[in-house]
């Protein structure tokens, strides 16, 4: 008889399959009618990652022009690129009015700016403003946007109508990442939800569609020993329930309700990602523990500043476990991926996987002082596919430009 497989126990909410509200079982309903993805660029922006979400309908959310540019060449046309981040430049600007993008303001000076451009060209883009809130989390992500509370959001909502040269179609939030609170969302959408209803009454505007941003958290355990175990937090579908009830409550005529935006990132990739690496070298440290040199350290491994990332051996092992520490290849103190695995016993040349590195890696990982591996894409039939090339020593020269007085090496 084959062994059997250890799976992790879960408490999951009991659904008993009873009617809601709405008449029917949300389960296997749609519970709110009109909802959009934008995929979240800087989660991970390899091309052919973000060619799948976009094959499944999502739209783009981009932070930067170079994002911005990127999912134009993913295919995404113009009026379907969410707009947002502290930093657009006036040429971006110009390029997205142009393209009649859906551009999210993060401050006064960038909505004067967009006035101004706006004037200029003799057209009405299409914006949102950035929100943001006390939704009972803290701390607060009060650095982007207008701030709700002070009055802020509001004043940049009248600036945007009395200038008559902003066509005002969408509010935006994003209010934080790994949100473990399903009530932060109501109260996002409460708030949010409020301006709405002030925009129409005060100035006949429908707000066209609610962005609630992204946040939900992924698979991954965070670091440190208080953190909540992943088997402990809302599903899926409790911050969906949260969100869309909140929405139906807020008082918009059924045929008025604005669509709902959601830019959600590491919820959706985390998981599909895993990165496979060897053993370099095992050591006892000073006080007799035992550690692991790993070929894959922070420099690919960003995330495992924030999570316990689970890494299982990729051969027989026996059933003896150890504590370990991880540590990566760099020659940096702080080149560490787990302060403390259970772990069977593993020998140089020994290959590991780690699991759910799919969100952020591959974006936010470094080159330092080694160089990036390559990235394969397995699809749905099983076959394997190269989407980005490992580096190589002339990639990494590449950009770099010797002075004459410094030719003759
Ligand atoms: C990063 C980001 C997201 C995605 O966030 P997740 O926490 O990964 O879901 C969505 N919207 C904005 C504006 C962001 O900056």
């Amino acid at each position: 008889m084959s062994k059997l497989r250890y799976e992790s126990p879960a408490i999951r909410k009991l659904n008993a399959g009873g009617m809601n509200k709405f008449g029917t079982r949300t389960e296997y309903e749609p519970v709110y009618p009109k909802v959009q993805f934008a995929w979240s660029y800087k989660t991970n922006y390899l091309d052919a990652v973000c060619r799948i979400f976009h094959q499944e309908g999502s739209w783009a959310e981009v932070v930067s022009g170079f994002e911005y540019e990127k999912a134009l060449g993913n295919g995404v046309p113009g009026h379907r690129i969410l707009f947002n981040g502290p930093e657009k430049t006036e040429a971006e600007l110009r390029r997205a009015v142009e393209l009649d993008s859906l551009i999210h303001i993060d401050h006064f000076d960038e909505l004067y700016q967009l006035t101004d451009i706006a004037a200029g060209m003799g057209r009405k883009p299409r914006v949102a403003i950035r929100v943001n809130m006390d939704t009972g989390t803290y701390p607060l992500w009060d650095r982007f946007g207008f701030n709700y509370e002070n009055g802020q959001a509001m004043e940049a909502l009248t600036r945007i109508v009395s200038s008559g040269r902003l066509e005002l179609i969408g509010l935006h939030c994003h209010i934080g990442t790994y949100m473990m609170s399903v009530e932060a969302y109501r109260k996002a959408i409460q708030k949010l939800g409020s301006l709405a209803v002030h925009s129409r009454d005060a100035w006949g505007i429908d707000i066209r569609y609610i962005d609630i941003g992204g946040g939900f958290p992924s698979g991954n355990q965070l670091r440190g020993a208080h953190a909540t175990p992943t088997d402990a937090l809302p599903s899926i579908d409790e911050y969906a329930e949260a969100i869309t009830d909140e929405l139906q409550r807020t008082g918009f005529a059924p045929d008025a309700l604005p669509l709902l935006m959601l830019e959600t990132g590491r919820a959706l990739i985390d998981e599909a990602g895993y990165l496979l690496g060897s053993v370099l070298a095992t050591k006892r440290l000073s006080d007799g523990r035992r550690a692991n040199i790993m070929d894959f350290g922070v420099n690919i491994l960003f995330t495992s500043f924030w999570y316990e990332h689970r890494i299982s051996p990729a051969q027989p092992f026996s059933h003896h476990t150890e504590d370990v520490t991880i540590y990566g290849p760099l020659c940096m103190n702080i080149d560490m991926v787990r302060q403390h695995a259970s772990l069977p016993l593993l020998n140089k040349g020994d290959r590991v996987v780690v699991h759910n590195v799919g969100a952020y890696n591959m974006t936010q990982w470094m080159q330092f002082i080694q160089m990036r591996p390559r990235v394969v894409l397995i699809d749905e039939q099983g076959a394997v596919h190269l989407i980005r090339e490992a580096e190589d020593l002339a990639f990494i020269k590449l950009q770099e430009r010797i002075p004459p007085h410094l030719a003759d090496a």
